[in-house]
């Protein structure tokens, strides 16, 4: 045994709500089993971690919106399985629409290029790993004078959120991905606001050390930070990735599925590129989704439930047939508890 599984098993001190923000993290301790190590008062919960998970109906249907005007929609494949309110862009395809997908925005863009008679948008949800590959296809975009190229924009940032969430959970396992672009200073003021975490990398020993670490910290009664992935995660980020999204987007409120509408918590396309924003360049309507009512998602990112808690868990839904967004992504958290038996 290591010290950090000991460190893990002998603990024996108040509860501690771990909640994993990121769904990469979710699956990694899903797949290495790491929940066995647990002692029964140290508690993971999963977070809203999974871009596609916390992306409401409401985007949906306004991607519905476009398709179904004749506009080409392009997206990574997870979302055209995302349940709108009446349904899925795969069912709008089914009918006709067009709904493409494509592995970059860049791929979106050439695809405009190369047919100008379509207006293409491409769905740009995800948060910081993710949005400089669309700030960069929106500047590519617009160097080429391409007039037939627009975001449909529900990208987010985290560190709001984690003021949400704060009473969810002990502590934060911070997400290495999007600290790798971020740096970690925002944690440090996260600890200065009481809110605790570390930056925990994605093999199994680099999660069982960062829950180790947690452990020893939260025993000594204060808030705290630790970077434990330091070999990739730099405390300034990555400036050039943070310098793109600063170029061509702005902080807006932003909803999240579960979490509401927190305020600057999204970003948007700035002035300069407002000509590349769908909702503007189609005038676009407010749309207001309607969420399945027996879905329990929004608890599930909370950490307010387990996926298994949620009556159409393994039966109405399944990785084969989702009725919420949690099953339908990779990362989300229903699809991890599914895929490995869990609940069963
Ligand atoms: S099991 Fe399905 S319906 Fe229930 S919360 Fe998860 S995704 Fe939503």
């Amino acid at each position: 045994m290591t010290d950090a599984e000991k460190t893990i098993r002998e603990y024996t001190g108040a509860k501690i709500r771990i909640m994993e923000v990121c769904g990469t993290h979710t699956h990694e301790i899903f797949r290495h089993g790491i929940r066995k190590l647990l002692p029964e008062n140290i508690e993971l919960i999963t977070g809203p971690g999974c871009p596609v998970c916390v992306t409401p109906v409401d985007f949906i249907d306004e991607a519905l919106w476009l398709a179904e005007r004749g506009i080409t929609v392009t997206t990574f494949g997870d979302l055209v399985r995302v349940p709108g309110s009446e349904k899925n862009l795969a069912a709008a395809r089914s009918t006709g629409a067009k709904v493409k997908i494509v592995y970059s925005p860049l791929d979106a863009v050439a695809y405009a290029a190369e047919n100008p008679c379509e207006q293409v948008v491409f769905l740009s949800v995800g948060f910081e790993t993710t949005v400089p590959a669309a700030c960069l296809a929106v500047e590519h975009a617009k160097k080429a004078g391409l007039k037939n190229f627009s975001l449909l924009t529900a990208n987010k940032t985290m560190p709001e959120a984690y003021g949400v969430l704060a009473g969810s959970a002990e502590a934060f396992l911070y997400p290495g991905h999007v600290s790798v672009i971020t740096g970690t200073s925002l944690y440090e003021t996260l600890k200065q606001r009481g809110i605790s975490g570390v930056v925990a990398g994605f093999a199994a020993e680099e999660i069982i050390r960062a829950i180790s670490v947690i452990v020893e910290n939260f025993k000594k009664g204060e808030p705290f930070f630790e970077n434990c992935y330091p070999n990739v995660v730099k405390a300034e980020g990555n400036p050039a990735a943070v310098r793109v999204i600063e170029r061509t987007m702005t902080a807006c409120d932003s909803e999240w599925r579960g979490l509401g509408i927190i305020p600057k918590s999204g970003l948007k396309l700035n002035e300069t590129y407002e000509a590349f924003d769908a909702r503007l360049k189609f005038e676009m309507p407010e749309i207001k989704g309607r969420a399945n009512p027996a879905c329990r998602c929004g608890e599930v990112l909370r950490g307010d439930c387990r996926p298994y808690d949620c009556p159409l868990f393994g039966k109405l839904c399944n990785t084969e047939n989702p009725v919420g967004a949690c099953m339908v992504s990779s990362e989300g958290a229903c699809s991890a508890y599914f895929k490995y038996g869990i609940g069963k």
